[in-house]
Parts: C-alpha cells; sequence; structure tokens
C-alpha cells in the first residue's frame, strides 16, 4: 500500500458554522470534518478513509476559545490541548481537564490537536488502524481477540465483538466534571452528557460517539458543580511522552471534615467508552477518606473485568490508580 501519499479530496475551509454545517449536509458520509488533523491526516495518509470532501473548521471563530457560561465555562471544539492546559480559569477551577490534555501526546500534538478532534478520535487499534477487514471496518472478524493476538492495550470491559478501547485522555475528565457536549446539525442543537456521547460497539460497532452525518460538535461545556473540587488525574503509558494510555483515571472528589461527600470518577484505556466507575462512587460517597476505603474502591473497580490473553496487567493497574486517586485527590 502507498503510504504518505493521500488520494485527492475537495476542500471546503467555511469561514463559519452555518457555512460548515451546508457542507456537512450536502456531502453527507463523503464528507470529513478536519480540526488539527493529528488523527485525520494519519488516516488519509495510509489511504485507509479517503472522504470526497474535507471540512476544514478550523475558519470558524466561534467553536475557539474559553468562555465564561452560566455558572460554568464552555470550551470551543477547537481549542488547542494547549490552551486548554494552561488556561487560568482551567487551571484554577477545573483543573483535572487541564491536567489530563497536558498529558496528551507530545507538545506539538498538543499544538494543533483540539479537544473536539480529542474527544472524536478513533480507536488505535492496530490491525484496524493497518486498514484490515475487521468487524469495526466493516468486517466478520476480530484480529485482535484471538489466543496470538497482540492485545496488550485492548479492553477489560464489555467487549461486543470489539475489544478496541477509547484512546482519549480528556474525555475521562470530561466525564468526572460531568461536562455536556453541544453538537449542531442542521436540525438545531443538541445537548448530551459526556459520559453519553461515547457509544460501545454494542450500539454501533462502526462509531467510536453518537455523533451521526452533518453533526458538529461545537463546544464542551463543564458545570461550575465540580469547580475547585479536589482533582486527581494519572496516566500510565509505556513511554513518559508521545504515546497513548494503557489505563489513565480521572476524578473529582467533594470533601468535607476529611468526608468524600461526593465523587465522579472515570478511567480510560479499559473499555471501548471512557468507563465511569459508579461502583466505585457508590462504595466511597459518605465515607471517611482512608487506607480502608481506597483500598475498597480499588476492589470495586475491577469488579467485572475479563481480561484478553496480553492485558491481564491492567487489572491491577486501574485498582491502584483508583486507589492513589481517591487517596490522593
Ligand atoms: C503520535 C500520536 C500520539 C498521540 N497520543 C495521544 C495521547 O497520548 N492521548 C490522547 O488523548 N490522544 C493522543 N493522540 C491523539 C491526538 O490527541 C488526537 O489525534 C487529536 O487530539 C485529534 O485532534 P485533532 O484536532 O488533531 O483532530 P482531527 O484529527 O482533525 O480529527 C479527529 C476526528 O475527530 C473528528 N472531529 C474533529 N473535530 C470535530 C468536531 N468539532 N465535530 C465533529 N467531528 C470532529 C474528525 O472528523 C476526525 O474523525 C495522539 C496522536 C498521535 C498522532
Ligand atoms: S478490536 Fe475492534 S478494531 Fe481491533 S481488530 Fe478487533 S474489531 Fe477491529
Amino acid at each position: 500500500m502507498a503510504k504518505d501519499m493521500m488520494t485527492a479530496f475537495e476542500l471546503y475551509q467555511p469561514a463559519d458554522l452555518g457555512n460548515a454545517l451546508d457542507l456537512a449536509k450536502r456531502f453527507g458520509e463523503d464528507g470529513w470534518m478536519l480540526a488539527g488533523g493529528n488523527d485525520s491526516l494519519d488516516w488519509f495518509k495510509d489511504r485507509i478513509k479517503q472522504p470526497k470532501a474535507v471540512i476544514d473548521l478550523n475558519g470558524v471563530a466561534e467553536m475557539k476559545g474559553v468562555r465564561e457560561k452560566g455558572d460554568g465555562i464552555e470550551v470551543g471544539a477547537l481549542t488547542s490541548l494547549t490552551e486548554i492546559a494552561n488556561h487560568p480559569v482551567i487551571q484554577k477551577q477545573y483543573n483535572l481537564l487541564a491536567a489530563a490534555a497536558g498529558k496528551v501526546a507530545s507538545p506539538q500534538i498538543r499544538n494543533s490537536g483540539t479537544i473536539g478532534g480529542n474527544v472524536c478520535q478513533d480507536t488505535r487499534c492496530w490491525y484496524y488502524r493497518a486498514g484490515m477487514d475487521c468487524y469495526r471496518a466493516g468486517g466478520n472478524t476480530c484480529y485482535a481477540d484471538t489466543p496470538e493476538a497482540m492485545n496488550r492495550e485492548h479492553c477489560l470491559f464489555n467487549a461486543d465483538r470489539c475489544v478496541a478501547v477509547s484512546p482519549s485522555d480528556t474525555a475521562p475528565a470530561l466525564i468526572a466534571l460531568d461536562a455536556q457536549m453541544v453538537v449542531v446539525n442542521g436540525g438545531g442543537v443538541e445537548m448530551i452528557k459526556a459520559e453519553d456521547f461515547f457509544i460501545g460497539p454494542d450500539i454501533d460497532i462502526l462509531k467510536m460517539t453518537v455523533l451521526k452525518e452533518g453533526d458538529i460538535l461545537t463546544s464542551v461545556r463543564i458545570p461550575g458543580s465540580w469547580a475547585g473540587a479536589n482533582f486527581y488525574f494519572e496516566k500510565v503509558a509505556d513511554r513518559n511522552t508521545w504515546d497513548f494510555a494503557l489505563v489513565n483515571v480521572a476524578a473529582a472528589l467533594k470533601i468535607k471534615g476529611g468526608v468524600i461527600e461526593d465523587l465522579r470518577i472515570a478511567c480510560g484505556g479499559v473499555e471501548c467508552v471512557p468507563r465511569r466507575l459508579t461502583v466505585v462512587e457508590d462504595v466511597v460517597r459518605g465515607n471517611k477518606r482512608d487506607e480502608e476505603i481506597a483500598n475498597l474502591a480499588a476492589g470495586s473497580a475491577s469488579r467485572g473485568a475479563v481480561p484478553l490473553n496480553q492485558n491481564h496487567f491492567k487489572i491491577p493497574l486501574m485498582e491502584n490508580l483508583v486507589k492513589r486517586a481517591i487517596r490522593e485527590a
């Protein structure tokens, strides 16, 4: 296969959202939204995805930047990960997101990569990325779920034919912050809770999010309800930079008088969607923060995990990340 040689496409550079929506509607499944291009160009250069029209969103000014909105903030989908990691309000009130954005890939990728692209990016399963005709590519087998397969990066929970995982570092942070995704299409504006934005193979094996043809994610809204909470983000990868998480954890805790009054916690790299750990939340809520509750949280985090041949290590890894999140947030 010829690499680094994109097939031809028509490039559209709309100057406002209305124009972008018209183009999205006009091209339907033949169109491709382009943000920072870090994921998109990989697909194009490998010739695995060959859209007829690329709709470059970078000229849509209203999708950029961080604004105060109600009691929280709105982050435009085209805001770069670097801007998010360095933004003073995000650092002060929602540092969980700043920490997660600051752990993505490398400085160059964070400079061009956007929050919208980061949550909409496709899975990194290498069989699929290599263009193999697996279930997710519309075929009838999974190359990663065999006794000989290389699947140490793959999932522990809720596999349904596909065992790939959600690769985003910012997605678990957005779930822990109870964010809402603002999705616009010809029919209007839809607000979708972050945890409902991502979908597993049981719902649609060809997609990672609820976005439909013609939909544009315009921004992410973070409510004030978790502003200034105790936060914890940790990512474990094979390398410290330029690498996807084997497992990451994002947690927001409200602690008063040593008691964890409320919390939200999510892990990436363990399921096809970022996994909200509601069982951990139920175990921990209302308890004093101590070693015993951190241990109980860890044990409950991995309940129901079904490891593949090469990823058993993810169970203790996930448990330890959850334990540290409860102990140290
Ligand atoms: C070498 C390398 C290492 C990486 N390491 C990490 C890592 O450690 N952690 C991590 O989280 N990510 C990592 N990434 C992924 C990278 O962060 C994402 O590729 C990037 O964030 C995607 O953002 P982008 O703006 O470049 O999007 P693009 O590549 O332009 O778009 C990605 C996808 O999202 C869709 N899209 C983008 N914006 C919108 C929108 N507003 N509405 C609808 N659809 C949209 C596009 O159509 C495309 O399908 C890595 C990528 C590379 C290449
Ligand atoms: S894990 Fe999913 S993406 Fe990877 S080969 Fe199997 S079906 Fe394809």
